[in-house]
C-alpha cells in the first residue's frame, strides 16, 4: 500500500502544533476534564516557542533544501525578533544576543553556554520535526538532527535527543497505520539510533515500562520530569508508544502527567501524527489552531521538496 505521505506530513506538523498549544493549556487546567472543557471553550490554540522555532527549521530546510546552520540561526533570530513573548527559554536569545554583539557564528554562541559545556534542554528535540520528515529517508539523518541541534544546543546530550527524536517521526512517518504497530522494532531503532549512555539508559527503561504496562505517572516519574531532554524525550515517547493507535489519547498522556507539558505534547504529537496522519487529529481542534494556514504551507513545502 502506498502511504499518505501529504496527510502524514500534515499531520506530523499539525499534531506537533496542538501538543504544543494544549500542553500549554494543561499548565492551567492540569486534569483531564478541565483541559479538555479549555479546549472546547477556547476560540484559538495558541502555540508556543515549540512551533515558533519547527516552523523556522522548516523554512529554512524548505528554501536551502539542506541543513545550513547559519541560516537556520537568522531565522531563528529573526522570529524571536518578532515575536518574543512566545516562551523562550533563557538559551536561544542568549545565542542570538551573542552572535549579534560578536559576530561569532551561531554553533560558536550555543558551544559558549553553561560555562562551555552547551545546552542539553529538550529545545532541539521540540522542533525537529520538520527535519525528521525532510531526512527520513537520508543514511545522514543523525547528523542533519544533531548539527540543527547544535545552533543552540551544543552539549553532546541535546544534539542526541534531536537525533532521536528526529528519527522517531522518520520511523513513524515510514510506518503503514493499518497495519499492527511494530513496537519491538520502532524501539530497537531507536536504541540503535541514540549515542549517548543517558539517552540509552533512559530508552532501555522505557522499553521495560512499556512492556510492564506500568501507568503514566509512574512512567513519568521513573523517566523523569525536567526539561533535560532525557528528563523528557523519553515520557513524550512512552505517550506516543502507549496510545499509538489514537492521537488524542497520545496527546492527555503527554500533557497530563506533570513536566514540561507543551513541548511533550510538542514531541509526542509529532510523532503520532507523523504515523497516524492529518485524518487522526481531531478537527474541531484542528480549525482553533493559529496559523494553521502557515504550518500546513510549512508542512506542504517540505512535502514538495523530500516526498518519493
Ligand atoms: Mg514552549
Amino acid at each position: 500500500m502506498r502511504l499518505d505521505f501529504k496527510g502524514k506530513y500534515l499531520g506530523c506538523l499539525i499534531g506537533s502544533a496542538l501538543g504544543d498549544a494544549i500542553g500549554e493549556l494543561a499548565f492551567r487546567f492540569p486534569d483531564r476534564n478541565r483541559l479538555e472543557s479549555a479546549v472546547k471553550q477556547a476560540k484559538i490554540l495558541h502555540y508556543t516557542d515549540d512551533t515558533a522555532m519547527a516552523l523556522g527549521l522548516a523554512e529554512s530546510l524548505a528554501e536551502r533544501g539542506l541543513l545550513d546552520q547559519e541560516h537556520l540561526g537568522r531565522i531563528f533570530h529573526r522570529n524571536f525578533f518578532n515575536e518574543p513573548w512566545r516562551g523562550y527559554a533563557a538559551g536561544p536569545p542568549t545565542v542570538f544576543k551573542a552572535v549579534q554583539g560578536t559576530g561569532i557564528s551561531f554553533v560558536e554562541a550555543a558551544r559558549r553556554l553553561f560555562g562551555g559545556t552547551g545546552s542539553f534542554g529538550n529545545g532541539a528535540a521540540m522542533r525537529v520535526a520538520p527535519l525528521g520528515l525532510f531526512f527520513h529517508d537520508s543514511p545522514n539523518l543523525y547528523e542533519q538532527a544533531a548539527a540543527s541541534a547544535a545552533v543552540t544546543h551544543a552539549h553532546p546530550l541535546g544534539r542526541d535527543g534531536a537525533a532521536v527524536q528526529a528519527l522517531a517521526v522518520a520511523q513513524a512517518l515510514k510506518l503503514d497505520p493499518e497495519k499492527p504497530f511494530p513496537l519491538e522494532d520502532f524501539l530497537k531503532d531507536l536504541l540503535a539510533g541514540a549515542r549517548t549512555q543517558e539517552m540509552r539508559e533512559k530508552l532501555q527503561i522505557l522499553r521495560d515500562l512499556l512492556v510492564s504496562a506500568v501507568p503514566a505517572g509512574e512512567a513519568a516519574r521513573t523517566l523523569g520530569r525536567s526539561v533535560a531532554v532525557h528528563e523528557s524525550l523519553p515520557f513524550a515517547l512512552f505517550a506516543f508508544l502507549s496510545h499509538p493507535r489514537a492521537y488524542p489519547d497520545c496527546l492527555w498522556c503527554a500533557v497530563l502527567n506533570g513536566g514540561d507539558r507543551d513541548t511533550l505534547g510538542a514531541m509526542a504529537g509529532a510523532v503520532s501524527g507523523a504515523y497516524l496522519g492529518l485524518a487522526a487529529i481531531p478537527p474541531e481542534w484542528q480549525e482553533k489552531l493559529e496559523n494553521r494556514e502557515v504550518i500546513e504551507r510549512a508542512a506542504l513545502a517540505l512535502l514538495k521538496r523530500t516526498a518519493p
